[in-house]
């Protein structure tokens, strides 16, 4: 990946994929959206039609596209040396495994197209215009209906074997104070199946929006996110860490998810940002819920 921030009058197109809704934009960065259009996830052939559409239309308006940068759910194939690059992997998801995404935007456009999973989309994002500007190795996380994790790690998106799952680790589960058995159809208890707005929704009988700060339910939520942050300080040694998402993004969570973070650690990592300013390691988003469709505007930008 070419690490140069080029500046130029090229328009680009990116489409955040999610597994409920679709965003696609065009534009060059955060002012500078030209237009912007949301539609369900449905299928695969009909949801990819309406990008096509939408992208199509706005060259009518605003010229050429140099370059689309598409940052999907997954799990998904980022190699363009594998066979499968571009495509959907199995997936709980109906209709959605083994879909050849890049391949159906490919037959519309002859420009390059970028594909990365929907957490390192947002995660370069942040690098590019958020709160991770000009830091070499951090990681942004998304705590919503799913949980999961994007890495830049010494100036590069981290894809490693296929791409970082970091919502899929293993937690210290105490079943007698959270005897909630988790909602992960892979394992049941890991991080995604404790933690995710999902698993909050069926242990308390309610959507966490609607649960006040007081309630027993964020202490717990912290406790598992800070769990997973301190794991991924100690394996990645992150310069920082963006939590993102919708529940991630609550204001009253932060400081508790900060607070139990340092704990973890326990003074292991001897750096002043986590032993005395933690509020500045572990942050929102910077560009706030734009985080993914920004970010794929940065990949288009850096494909082309
Ligand atoms: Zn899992």
């Amino acid at each position: 990946m070419t690490k140069t921030i080029k500046n130029n009058n090229h328009l680009y197109g990116g489409i955040e994929g999610g597994g409920t809704k679709f965003v696609c934009a065009v534009g060059t960065g955060p002012n500078d959206i030209r237009a912007e259009a949301r539609f369900p996830t449905t299928t695969p052939e009909e949801t990819l039609a309406q990008a096509v559409d939408f992208f199509k239309a706005q060259e009518v308006n605003f010229g050429k596209l140099a370059g689309i940068g598409f940052a999907c759910f997954g799990p998904l194939d980022p190699n363009p040396a594998s066979k499968t690059y571009g495509h959907i992997l199995p997936t709980p998801k109906p209709g959605w495994s083994n879909a050849d995404v890049v391949g159906i935007l490919k037959k519309s456009f002859d420009i390059p197209i970028a594909f990365d999973t929907d957490v390192n989309g947002a995660a370069l994002g942040e690098w590019r215009w958020g709160k991770a500007q000009g830091l070499k190795t951090f990681i942004y996380l998304t705590v919503g209906t799913g949980v999961g994790g994007g890495a830049y790690v010494e100036g590069n998106l981290l894809h490693g074997l296929l791409h970082p799952e970091m919502g899929h680790i293993t937690v210290k589960h105490n079943k007698e104070t959270d005897p909630f058995e988790g909602i992960c159809p892979f394992h049941g208890d890991c991080l995604e199946g404790l933690a995710s707005g999902v698993a909050i929704e069926q242990r308390w009988g309610q959507r966490g929006g609607t649960l006040p700060p007081e309630h027993p339910a964020w202490e717990l939520e912290a406790d598992y996110i800070a769990q997973a942050l301190a794991n991924y300080a100690l394996t990645l040694s992150p310069q920082r860490i963006i939590v993102g998402g919708g529940v991630g993004s609550l204001g009253h969570l932060m400081p508790k998810v900060q607070k139990k973070t340092r704990d973890y650690i326990n003074g292991y990592i001897q750096s002043p940002v986590i032993l005395e300013n933690i509020e500045s390691y572990i942050v929102s988003p910077g560009l706030g819920n734009r985080s993914g469709m920004l970010g794929a505007i940065a990949l288009a930008e850096q494909a082309v």
